[in-house]
């Protein structure tokens, strides 16, 4: 049954201080029909009990930033996670229990976490993306064609670049990249992926899958897939400018994904890729 919003839909930004979080609460308050609600930070973060104003849809409305994430669930639509692995996977329970939707951005979740994020959201409705853009999404459309065209004649290699202040590597977006990849090709990415290369390491194989990550400066994120065959390469690349279209995104997954019936969406379904 389709849920209508008459009023805003009421968002809760987890990690609200955080590069992302601020970021989704400024798109929060440029979109329509949406909301900021609640604001929470771990226990301990020095901008607990700050105040925000909400602007757009929320208009005046004052959010206090808050650890305590389980009163302010019974009181929102939808939970917008950007934080960490280790938080989201303690708040997903939460999450289910409460009936609420939700998009999870966090990333470097390893194959069991992730495994384990979708058994506690089994049932609600949510959307996991490790990249919210719509170029990104584009991009893993592209790969997938790509690899299904170009075939086993090209080498893959994988190129990603962000911040250095950024945590996990490779980024989720290299993974998705490759995991997509190494479908099209019929390869299995556990004995594919090559993770950089260092020393005398011969030859690279045919059924190599690189991956690469550089690190450093205020890169917010590029991604580079690498076709390299007979005579020619063919490259797809994809340079995120600011985190702005990150944050769009994910308020326009958090917007989409409370009409959706209970299941796992990725952000292609929310793009209509
Ligand atoms: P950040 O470190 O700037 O922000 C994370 C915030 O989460 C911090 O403010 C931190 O205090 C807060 N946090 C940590 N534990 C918490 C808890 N238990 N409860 C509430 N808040 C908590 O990092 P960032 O650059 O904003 O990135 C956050 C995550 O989003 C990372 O995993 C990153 O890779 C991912 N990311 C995803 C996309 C995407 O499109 N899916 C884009 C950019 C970043």
């Amino acid at each position: 049954m389709e849920i209508t919003h008459a009023s805003p839909i009421k968002a809760a930004v987890l990690g609200a201080a955080g590069r992302m979080g601020q970021c989704i609460i400024e798109s929060i308050a440029a979109a329509k029909g949406i909301a900021l609600t609640a604001a929470v930070e771990r226990p301990g973060h020095p901008l607990l009990g700050s105040r925000i104003v909400a602007k757009g849809d929320g208009q005046g409305k004052e959010i206090i930033i808050t650890d305590d994430a389980q009163r302010v669930f019974s009181a929102i639509d939808v939970v917008i996670d950007f934080t960490s692995v280790e938080s989201s996977l303690s708040y997903a329970p939460l999450i289910a229990a409460a009936g609420k939707a939700a998009v999870i951005g966090t990333t470097g979740f390893s194959s069991a976490q992730s495994e384990e994020l979708r058994e506690h959201l089994r049932g609600a409705r949510w959307v996991f993306a490790p990249n919210m853009s719509i170029g990104v999404n584009l991009m893993f459309k592209l790969a997938g064609l790509a690899a299904r065209i170009l075939s086993q004649d090209f080498d893959v290699e994988i190129i990603e670049a962000h911040h250095r202040m950024k945590q996990d590597a490779p980024s989720g977006t290299a993974l998705r990249l490759a995991h997509i990849i190494a479908e099209s090709l019929g390869r299995d990415l556990d004995d594919a992926g090559v993770y950089g290369r260092k020393g005398l390491v011969g030859a690279r194989t045919l059924q190599e899958i690189g991956i690469h990550a550089i690190r450093g400066g205020d890169i917010v994120g590029d991604h580079t897939v690498l076709f390299a065959g007979p005579g020619e390469r063919f490259e797809i690349i994809h340079r995120a400018h600011s985190r702005d279209t990150f944050a769009r995104g994910a308020v326009k997954a958090a917007t989409w994904v409370v009409h959706q019936p209970p299941s796992m969406y990725t952000m292609q379904d929310v793009l209509g890729i």
